[in-house]
């Protein structure tokens, strides 16, 4: 189609439609994040439990491994009283040495193992107080998150009625084109939203930049109806420059 007509159509119209298109475009927009946002939140929570599991699931394994050291340490430990009740009872003076090597060797590991088991003890602590911090913080997420929720539910229900305002408000507006730009209005509303439309910005079209001909600025001075001939928008001027 041509970019100049003779259709007459307001600015004023344009610029009323153009602004409810926008509204919608922002509105739905906004819809279309709540459900992003309970998603994200949601992640949160996941990863702040996950934390703790992992952090619960440790915790477990080395106070096993600490409780395996404490068995074999008593054993060892049960084993060195026999020994010495043995050494009474020695043979030999070489019997008598070795069991006395035995429980030197025995004494020996039991001090590593000693040392090794206040280790694993204080670790232990140490992970309990990790992972009481992990619990708090599973906890602030999961309270955040029922807010978010409750917060993010009564912002889309309000985006909801007001969609439901503007769109009721773009029905009746719609009524007042001319029959005749209908058609091609409905057809590029419908693929571009809301850049269907665009104001003249100095003497460019306001949404591709493209400068625009002292023909079509005339043509818009006498309020025809002017598509621009890059993006094909009806064009109109904005409040600003008013023509009467
Ligand atoms: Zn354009």
């Amino acid at each position: 189609m041509s970019t100049g007509s003779n259709i007459e159509i307001s600015a004023s119209l344009l610029r009323t439609l153009h602004r409810i298109h926008r509204q919608l475009t922002d509105l739905r927009g906004q819809l279309s994040r709540g459900p992003r946002q309970i998603k994200a939140g949601e992640a949160m929570v996941a990863k702040a439990q996950a934390d703790l599991d992992e952090l619960q699931e440790k915790l477990k394994k080395t106070k096993l491994a600490s409780d395996e050291k404490q068995l074999q340490l008593k054993s060892r430990e049960a084993r060195i009283v026999e020994i010495n009740v043995k050494l009474n009872t020695a043979a030999s003076n070489r019997e008598f040495t070795t069991f006395k090597e035995q429980i030197a060797a025995d004494e020996q590991a039991n001090s590593v193992l000693s040392d090794e088991i206040l280790e694993g003890l204080e670790y232990i602590d140490e992970l309990q107080a990790e992972l009481d911090s992990l619990k708090s913080e599973l906890d602030k997420q999961k309270s955040e998150h029922e807010q978010r929720v409750v917060d993010v539910h009564a912002k889309m229900e309000r985006l909801r009625s007001e969609l439901e305002r503007v769109e009721a408000e773009l029905v009746e507006t719609e009524k007042q084109i001319p029959s005749a730009v209908r058609p091609d209005y409905e057809r590029l509303t419908a693929s571009k939203g809301e850049e269907a439309l665009a104001p003249i910005d100095g003497d460019s079209c306001g949404g591709c930049y493209q400068t625009l001909t002292t023909q079509v600025m005339s043509q818009l001075q006498l309020s025809r109806l002017v598509r621009c001939p890059n993006c094909n928008a009806f064009l109109y001027l904005p409040e600003n420059r008013r023509v009467t």
